[in-house]
């Protein structure tokens, strides 16, 4: 045990899952944090998109970046993709796990295939980025990383998608705690970011202005949100001097779910 938090390298990488979407968190989470000196490891579904996100990173940025593709719902895909990326990049720091998708399936129309790919998508594929990343940063004893959950598993649904997805995004929060404790001593954080309604297409497509206005009803704050209020969150989460935080759920969602 030691008082004095181990520092950060001055190159290191943070790790984006789903970061290829154009109107989407992970890909302005990429941006954000490349351009705050992060080296990039793109992950996503295609691997031409992962290789052009990462080329467009470094092109921006004038950072080091490097896209793999992967369904995160495949563990030995997931491993694969980020063997390759440590093999490419600077030390793996950090790990944001963004990918996800939606379900606006009622349940008494619930499938168990639709089941089975909204958890394995959105629940597996974050404990297997995890895993894996996990295994670097417990050799290293420095790690940080950042699981996006949702305000729909806080308050039980109640958005557009239902409740396979509550569910997983609910087990994201419980993983995000029990993996905080476990890997608490290897000098690791585990925190969660839940979004509230936030101005991308993962709800059926782009949102127009009748469906904000609808959203913001329920807000304390007078405005849907977009996807730098995330990304910043992230950024903040993954830092340096945000070592003390661990096992949390930073809800960023203009006050729709107080406790
Ligand atoms: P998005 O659809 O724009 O982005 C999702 C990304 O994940 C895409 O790039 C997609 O290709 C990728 N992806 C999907 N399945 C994958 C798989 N099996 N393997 C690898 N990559 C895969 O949506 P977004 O709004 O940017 O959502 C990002 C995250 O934020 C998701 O986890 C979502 O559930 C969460 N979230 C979004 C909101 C919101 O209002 N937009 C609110 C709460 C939580």
């Amino acid at each position: 045990m030691s008082d004095t938090p181990n520092s950060f390298p001055t190159e290191r990488t943070a790790i984006v899952t789903g970061a290829v979407s154009e109107r989407g968190i992970g890909r302005a989470t990429a941006n954000y944090l490349a351009e705050r000196g992060w080296s990039i490891g793109v992950v996503d579904l295609d691997d031409a998109a992962c290789k052009a996100v990462a080329a467009e990173l470094t092109s921006t940025h004038g950072v080091k970046a490097y896209g793999v593709g992967a369904n995160v719902a495949d563990e030995s895909s997931v491993r694969a993709a980020i063997d390759e990326l440590e093999a490419n990049l600077p030390q793996i720091v950090a790990l944001a796990n963004i990918a996800g998708v939606s379900s606006p399936i009622g349940y008494l129309e619930l499938e168990p295939a639709e089941w089975d790919r909204v958890l394995s998508i959105n629940l597996n594929g974050v404990h297997y980025a995890t895993r894996r990343v996990a295994e670097s940063m417990v050799k290293n004893r420095l790690g940080r990383i950042v699981n996006i959950s949702s305000v729909s598993a806080q308050r039980g649904g109640g958005t557009f998608s239902k409740t396979p997805y509550s569910v997983a995004k609910a087990g994201v929060i419980g993983l995000t705690r029990a993996t905080a404790r476990e890997l608490g001593p290897f000098d690791i954080t585990v925190n969660a970011v839940s979004p509230g309604p936030i101005d991308t297409d993962i709800m059926g497509g782009t949102l127009t202005q009748e469906r904000k206005d609808d959203m913001v009803k329920d807000l304390v704050v007078n405005r849907v949100g977009n996807t730098r209020d995330i990304a910043a969150a992230i950024s903040y989460l993954i830092s340096e001097d945000s070592g003390y935080v661990s096992g949390q759920t930073l809800n960023v969602d203009g006050g729709l779910y107080m406790h």
